[in-house]
């Protein structure tokens, strides 16, 4: 975790406002209303530059479009996404595809799988310059990645060599040289460390962590494993069917969550004390709902076990209960919920 002065005085990097990403399914071929899947539905948080932000929740949740929707991978619905860069600000939810393209170097993704990410026809030399060269950058470019490969603890000497020789801790090692090769402010980083064995996910952190030092690089990174958010990661942002329950400093949500579903996520992590059990009966007490037809008022409502009327009829705004930790619950000021400590 870095610093939190340092990080309170550091500038905003990224400002998401009110962000919508809505998918228009059709039931049946030319047939049918069209289904309205409200994946991210009207998400707004800051990110500082040389931050750690995670992004938690179940599978279904909307993290991995909300990133994708941050990087413009997918055009927004609505709202903003405010990129301020030293010299202009810019909102990249307005920017055609000819506009986006200069800005494209400043934001990079890893992905989960380091084993379908890297084209197994390319050598590492040609994966982690293809960055560059896709920005016109032709000289200097072998130097550049020999110095980058080293940045990741890997030899120089395998630059030559292609993809199917390497483990999948040193492919995820490739991935994250590509990913900073451009020397960008925002990496995107997708359950990266998921696919890996612990140890090889330990290692891959401890980089992590000295890369957005040596770097001041800002990350948004998506996991359901809340060890890792835990270690890492200097605020969190919980998702749920597609909204912000929740977000506040890492301690604080671990130590004393306000929302329902962060102290269910939370009691449902394995503990590493064998005579101390988690309790998967706190979230799994029913399925996330169906996103095309969620359920009204809060969206938890069905599966919370401190829901009362109001919850069925009335959805919870996102509040600051204290400063900097927002809850959306009507009941956030009475509701007595458990933390947890994970990482040591
Ligand atoms: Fe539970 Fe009601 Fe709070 Fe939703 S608003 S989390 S249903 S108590």
């Amino acid at each position: 975790m870095a610093n939190k002065q340092e990080l309170a005085d550091a500038r905003v990097l990224l400002e998401v406002e009110g962000l919508q990403k809505f998918f228009h399914l059709r039931k049946r071929r030319f047939r049918g209303t069209p289904t309205v899947v409200k994946a991210v539905d009207g998400v707004s948080f800051t990110m500082r530059e040389g931050e750690f932000l995670g992004i938690v929740g179940e599978s279904g949740s909307g993290k991995t479009t909300l990133g994708l929707s941050v990087l413009r991978a997918h055009a927004p619905t609505a709202g903003k996404i405010m990129l301020h860069l030293p010299e202009q600000s810019y909102d990249l939810a307005q920017l055609s595809g000819e506009e986006l393209r200069p800005l494209r170097k400043e934001m990079q993704m890893i992905f989960q799988d380091p084993f379908s990410s890297l084209n197994p026809r390319m050598s590492i030399l040609d994966i982690v310059s293809e960055p560059l060269r896709l920005n016109g950058i032709n000289t200097g470019v072998e130097e550049a990645v020999r110095d980058m490969l080293v940045q990741v603890g890997l030899s120089p000497e395998i630059m030559l060599r292609y993809p199917h020789a390497f483990s999948g801790g040193q492919r995820q090692r490739i991935a994250i040289a590509r990913a900073l090769i451009l020397n960008p402010r925002i990496i995107v980083a997708d359950e990266c460390t998921s696919a890996l064995d612990v140890s090889v996910q330990a290692q891959i952190l401890k980089l992590l962590e000295g890369l957005r030092r040596s770097h001041n690089v800002s990350f948004l990174f998506i996991s359901h494993n809340l060890a890792v958010i835990e270690y890492l990661c200097d605020r969190v942002l919980v998702m749920y069917l597609g909204r912000l329950v929740e977000t506040a400093d890492t301690e604080v949500l671990f130590q004393t969550p306000k929302h329902p579903y962060t102290a269910a996520l939370l009691a449902a992590v394995p503990k590493p004390d064998p005579r101390v059990r988690s309790d998967d009966k706190a979230i799994y007490d029913g399925d996330i709902p169906d996103p095309a037809n969620p359920p009204p008022g809060c969206a938890f409502h069905p599966r919370c076990p401190h829901a009362k009327e109001i919850c069925m009829k009335v959805v919870p705004s996102l509040r600051e209960v204290s400063p900097g930790h927002e809850v959306s619950c009507h009941f956030a000021d009475d509701i007595i919920l458990e933390g947890v400590k994970i990482a040591n």
